[in-house]
């Protein structure tokens, strides 16, 4: 039986950029602990096909730009007036773009920071005007490994994960009050499309398990339990924290 403490069923819970990857995993690990799910992405297609693969009939979409203020504030407010009051925001949607940092485009730098971490602001600005009002609320951003350390050719991602850091810091600070709890998790290398060309990489590859004292790649599943916890009774009184679950690659050299 498990403990009371960890017990979210009947919770709605909203998950950005939840059409494959991380997103789609922490979906439907949030759907099989009894939540009702809103799955978000860009793509009303690929969203509808994600949610038939879900368990259990309460399981939304909800297609919306997480970078585009607008489109934010109209899918927030769609959201909760169809399908109910948000319980849980997870502000998952991210990029990865690869370059020398010296030859860096504008345009990159800009769109990693608008989906990085404008897109948390903006949806958890959006939720938490309604959570505070409410009196409670769970939110989680992924961060990353690299909200810590870093790699040449990934300066402008890092430069957003450890901003990330510090914006769910600053959320704890300023919702805390209102009951909002506000926390980040940080993946280390977990396989899925945006780090394939990684995976494919032999010799990078083959550095990730020797790295890592887990010594394999993470799954995305593997994030599941740092979520389930964080947004359940159990977290009521951790925030502003960030909860790396990467193998144990952030502790050593
Ligand atoms: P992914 O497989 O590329 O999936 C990204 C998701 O975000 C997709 O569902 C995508 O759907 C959505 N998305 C992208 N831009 C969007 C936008 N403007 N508005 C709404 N949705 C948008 O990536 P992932 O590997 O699962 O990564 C998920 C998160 O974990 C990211 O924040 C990433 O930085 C972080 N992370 C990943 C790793 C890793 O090793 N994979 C490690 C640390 C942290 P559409 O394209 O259809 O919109």
């Amino acid at each position: 039986m498990s403990h009371p403490l960890f017990d979210i069923g009947g919770q709605t819970a909203l998950v950005t950029g939840s059409s494959r990857g991380i997103g789609l995993a922490l979906a439907r690990g949030l759907a099989e602990a009894g939540c009702t799910v809103v799955l978000n992405g860009r793509d009303a297609g690929r969203l509808e096909r994600a949610a038939a693969e879900l368990p259990g009939e309460r399981v939304h979409t909800a297609a919306f730009d997480v970078t585009d203020g607008p489109s934010v504030a109209a899918g927030i407010a769609d959201v909760e007036e169809r399908v109910g009051p948000l319980d849980i925001l997870v502000n998952n949607a991210g990029v990865q773009l690869r370059a020398p940092l010296l030859e860096f485009a504008d345009a990159d730098w800009h769109r990693l920071l608008d989906t990085n971490l404008t897109s948390a602001f903006l949806v958890g600005r959006e939720a938490a005007r309604r959570m505070t009002e409410r009196g409670h609320g769970k939110i989680v951003n992924i961060c990353s490994l690299q909200s810590e350390v870093v790699r040449p050719g990934i300066a402008p991602y890092a430069a957003t994960k450890g901003a990330l850091k510090m914006l769910t810091k600053g959320m704890c600070a300023d919702w805390g009050p209102y009951g909002v709890q506000v926390n980040g998790l940080g993946p280390g290398y977990i396989e899925t499309e945006l780090t394939r060309p990684l995976v494919e990489d032999e010799e990078f590859s083959a550095w990730v398990r020797r790295r890592t004292p887990a010594g394999r790649w993470g799954r995305t599943e593997d994030l599941v339990g740092g979520v389930l916890f964080l947004v359940s009774p159990a977290a009521d009184f951790v925030s502003g924290q960030v909860l790396y679950v990467d193998g144990g690659m952030t502790s050593v050299l």
